[in-house]
């Protein structure tokens, strides 16, 4: 939280390109020569002859401690993984690289590449209100042409229930409605009335949250609602300078 915090977004930067509060500089340099010789040393198998090396995005060194480029989204997918980082290049004997690369910190309304997020949706949870009396009246038959008529099985028909044992409509699966009204319709039909209704809870949201994994959806669902809080406290607090401005100069004219 507070690390992410550290940066400020490009675009609200006093810079005039990038500095070290919006931005962090990742150096890749890598010779095919120094490599073999590393991998020698290290005792790794080295390369064969006439092959080549991949440089990943583990070979960037970013010059902030806190900074740097991330390969898997947790220990698991690392531990299950045969890379060592996402690749970037290959060098042949007698290659080399040498680049430095910014990484900026901005947002996806700006631009996408920023989104942590590859998936967000969110739905309501339904109210549903039945008519007891009126249902109550119906044959068993009736009941279980209701329940049938409803696509997505929200509901049950308790055979065993009802005032006069002729059954009862329950709600069995809230969470599957998408508030279609093929129930409500079905069961204004048969009953000769309304007597199913289904509404939002405009209330109460369900989302569902997906990451790419640079960040875990927790957390950014945390930042997003930090982020329209200090928004909100920006703009009280520009409202009330305006406020306390426009009652000065009404001071003001009154002096004179
Ligand atoms: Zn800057």
């Amino acid at each position: 939280g507070s690390l992410m915090r550290r940066f400020v977004e490009n675009r609200d930067c006093e810079c005039e390109d990038h500095c070290w509060r919006c931005s962090v500089e990742l150096d890749l340099k890598v010779s095919y020569d120094d490599k073999q010789n590393e991998m020698a040393m290290e005792g790794d198998e080295q390369d064969e002859e006439g092959t080549n090396i991949v440089v990943t995005s583990a070979d960037l060194k970013s010059n902030d401690d806190d900074v740097r480029a991330i390969t898997f989204g947790n220990k698991e997918d690392e531990a299950n993984s045969q890379d060592k980082g996402i690749s970037i290049l290959k060098l042949a004997a007698g290659q080399e690289i040498e680049l430095k690369a910014i990484a900026i910190c901005g947002i996806a309304k700006e631009h996408a590449k920023w989104s942590p997020v590859s998936a967000c949706v969110f739905r309501f949870n339904p109210i549903i209100t039945m008519d007891k009396d009126v249902l109550d009246r119906l044959s068993l038959e009736q009941k279980r042409e209701i329940v049938e008529s409803d696509p997505n099985k929200v509901f049950h028909l308790n055979e065993q229930g009802g005032s006069f044992g002729k059954g009862e409509i329950v709600v069995a699966k809230p969470e599957d409605c998408t508030f279609c009204e093929d129930v409500v319709v079905k069961a204004k039909e048969i009953a000769g009335e309304e007597c199913i209704s289904i509404r939002p809870d405009m209330n109460h949201f369900i989302y569902t949250v997906e990451t790419i994994g640079s960040l875990a959806p927790e957390q950014v669902v945390k930042e997003g609602l930090h982020a329209l809080k200090y928004k909100m406290q920006e703009l009280t607090n520009h409202t009330a300078a305006i406020a306390e401005d426009q009652q000065l100069q009404g001071q003001g004219a009154a002096m004179n």
